[in-house]
């Protein structure tokens, strides 16, 4: 319906209500004569049968376009809303998931690869304790920046929960997905927050799954495995980044 309107054009369809009413009360008012009068409609009654819609139909109609117009607006702001995270502007973890199956069911499909990054900022909750919680706030915010300038358009970042992201890289091979990874610890060691004159510098630890996916493959699957690689990545050492299978 909505898309009838906007292809349409409000005032195209006020018209063609208006039409729509004119001739609808001229057949019912040529209808009420024929079967009370048993005879043709009168003069006074085509004019009031076509007056009363003509001052009507297109007020009301443009009237109740625009408030149907402006619903579909804010149904589709709260959709978008309600997939976003608040804090980074990120995706949240359902609607990654959601946008993440598209993409490996199409890698699947067309047999093309997709690289997999899990993400966990380090020692967070050490920033949390020590500066506040608002500068654990900037950090997550100031993350998403240095992230998305790493990123291409095409890839899909999500905030799963916390100080943990996770990125898939459509069409990515492991050697792309690995120096983004790289470029992505090299501009947060350039990069910093300031909390009360004291300039906080943070790290990532990243887990790298990069591969052709098989029928077999679901995100979640590919996550699982790409958490094992994270892990290891906080074992030995931190800020570093862990290639599934390697
Ligand atoms: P590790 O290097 O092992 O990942 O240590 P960590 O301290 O980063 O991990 P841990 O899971 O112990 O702590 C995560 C912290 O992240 C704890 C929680 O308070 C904090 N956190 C989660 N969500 C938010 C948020 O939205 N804002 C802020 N400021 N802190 C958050
Ligand atoms: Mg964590
Ligand atoms: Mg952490």
């Amino acid at each position: 319906m909505i898309q009838t309107i906007h292809k349409l054009g409000r005032p195209s369809i006020v018209l063609l209500i208006t039409f729509v009413s004119v001739s609808t009360s001229l057949f019912i008012t040529s209808m009420v004569f024929y079967v009370w009068q048993r005879s043709a409609i009168s003069n006074i009654g085509i004019a009031a049968a076509i007056l009363t819609p003509l001052t009507v139909a297109p007020f009301v109609s443009w009237y109740l376009l625009g408030v149907l117009m402006k619903v579909s607006a804010l149904e589709q702001e709260m959709r978008l809303l309600a997939s976003l995270d608040p804090l980074t502007g990120l995706l949240n973890r359902r609607a990654f998931f959601n946008d993440a199956k598209v993409l490996v069911n199409y890698a699947i499909r067309e047999q093309i690869s997709v690289s997999i990054v899990a993400l966990d900022l380090d020692k967070f909750k050490s920033i949390n304790d020590t500066y506040g919680h608002s500068a654990g706030d900037l950090a997550l915010t100031n993350f998403t920046k240095v992230l998305k300038s790493c990123c291409r358009q095409s890839d899909v970042i999500g905030r799963l929960g916390g100080e943990e992201f996770a990125i898939l890289l459509p069409n990515t091979s492991a050697d792309e997905a690995y120096q983004f990874t790289q470029r992505l610890h090299l501009a947060l060691g350039h990069s910093s927050i300031k909390v009360e004159n004291t300039l906080i510098k943070y790290t990532v630890s990243i887990g790298l799954l990069s591969l052709v996916p098989t029928q077999m493959d679901t995100i979640e699957s590919l996550l699982h495995k790409v958490d094992g690689s994270l892990y290891l990545a906080k074992n030995s050492g931190r800020n570093r980044t862990v290639v599934y299978g390697r």
